[in-house]
């Protein structure tokens, strides 16, 4: 089959033929029907050697959808046939946080050498794709592959840190969106579903504001020295009840740490590698700081549906697998707008 793969520390993806894995006992092989590009895929590409962790040659694509095309010996679940959606954030199933479904925080997994696909488990950006076990596909029923398969990481990732802030996020209150790119223009759209916020985006590119603006932010702000005091100047002044950072550097986390309402939310998605100093006089009185990671399985389940609702729409950049060494390219200079998906 021919398989999207980061070979060597530094250099650019190559497409390649490589042996169709066959699914070992418990695991499903699905047939890809699209798989799509993260900024995080881009930031291990650019780890240094001494940083690297992901094992080498790596099947990329950490977003998956496909067609459910073999069940290995005693997997069950699923059928031949099925269309599902994968739940990347694998865990070991039996820890607490498993148990709840939150495996994007399992505590086993680091230690039994447990890796999402396209993080250390060969990834979706190839023809067939192993999952390990059939609690992580979703089934994805009438939904588009295309313009759904991003959901399972722009689209939750956004979501389970905006489900955590709820309660800051009633009428009156404020929202801040910094980066408005793959996961930041789903996170505008979620916020619009199911909360009351002023949604406010902040970006750095003038096209992505037009986007932002276009999935319904109220407000668009040039991300730059000022731009938490455009935040509190829209927010009455308070500030932002909560922040979501999807990029993460030193100078969104200074924005955010300027920006936040007293008693507000940072939530650091990004990791633009940026350290907020917390403590009295540099925080808010009463500010929260946290990094949550990707999202839970029932919590992919309910942005599937929000999707269905039409409520919430993926802005699809389409590549072809031979393309997809471009695809990266273009995610490096900053010009997908929305998602990139290959179709394999
Ligand atoms: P992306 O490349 O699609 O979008 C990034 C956006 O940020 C772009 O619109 C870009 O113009 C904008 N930007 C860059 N610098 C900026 C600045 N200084 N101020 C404001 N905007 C700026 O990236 P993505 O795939 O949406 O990922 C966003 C971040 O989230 C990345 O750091 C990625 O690694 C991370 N991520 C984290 C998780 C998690 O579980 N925490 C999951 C997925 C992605
Ligand atoms: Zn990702
Ligand atoms: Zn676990």
């Amino acid at each position: 089959m021919r398989a999207l793969q980061y070979r060597t520390i530094g250099a650019e993806p190559e497409l390649v033929d490589i042996d169709t894995p066959e699914p070992g006992p418990g695991q499903i092989r699905i047939k890809v029907t699209a798989a799509g590009l993260c900024h995080s895929d881009e930031f291990i590409m650019g780890l240094p050697e001494d940083q690297y962790i992901y094992g080498l040659p790596l099947t990329l694509g950490h977003e998956g959808v496909g067609i459910v095309n073999k069940l290995g010996s005693g997997a069950h679940g699923v059928t031949v046939g099925d269309a599902v959606a994968v739940y990347g954030p694998w865990g070991c199933g039996h820890c607490h946080a498993c148990l709840e479904g939150q495996e994007n925080y399992c505590t086993n997994a680091a230690a039994l050498g447990i890796a999402p696909p396209g993080l250390g488990a060969p990834g979706a950006i190839a023809e067939y794709l192993i999952v390990d076990d059939a609690r992580h596909l979703l089934p994805l029923g009438d939904l588009d592959p295309v313009a759904t398969v991003s959901l399972t990481d722009a689209g939750l990732t956004p979501y389970h840190a905006i489900k955590a802030s709820l309660a800051k996020l009633g009428p009156g209150s404020t929202a801040l969106v910094i980066g408005a790119g793959g996961l930041g223009h789903m996170a505008i759209q979620i916020l619009r579903a199911v909360s009351s916020a002023t949604v406010i985006a902040a970006d750095i590119d003038a096209d992505k504001l037009t986007l932002a603006k276009e999935v319904g932010a109220h407000l668009t702000i040039a991300s730059d020295d000022s731009a938490h005091a455009a935040v509190r100047d829209a927010a009455h002044g308070v500030g932002a009840d909560v922040v979501f950072d999807f990029v993460g550097s030193a100078a969104t986390l200074e924005t955010a740490r300027l920006a936040v309402a007293v008693d507000g939310i940072v939530q650091i998605v990004g990791i633009g590698g940026g350290l907020l100093p917390s403590g009295f006089f540099s925080t808010p009185f009463g500010a929260w700081v946290r990094v949550p990671y990707w999202g839970s399985r029932s919590e992919l389940m309910e942005v599937l549906d929000l999707a269905r609702s039409g409520a919430i729409t993926v802005h699809v950049e389409r590549f072809s697998l031979d393309d997809g060494p471009e695809a990266y390219r273009r995610l490096k200079a900053g010009t997908i707008r929305g998602r990139a998906v290959v179709v394999p």
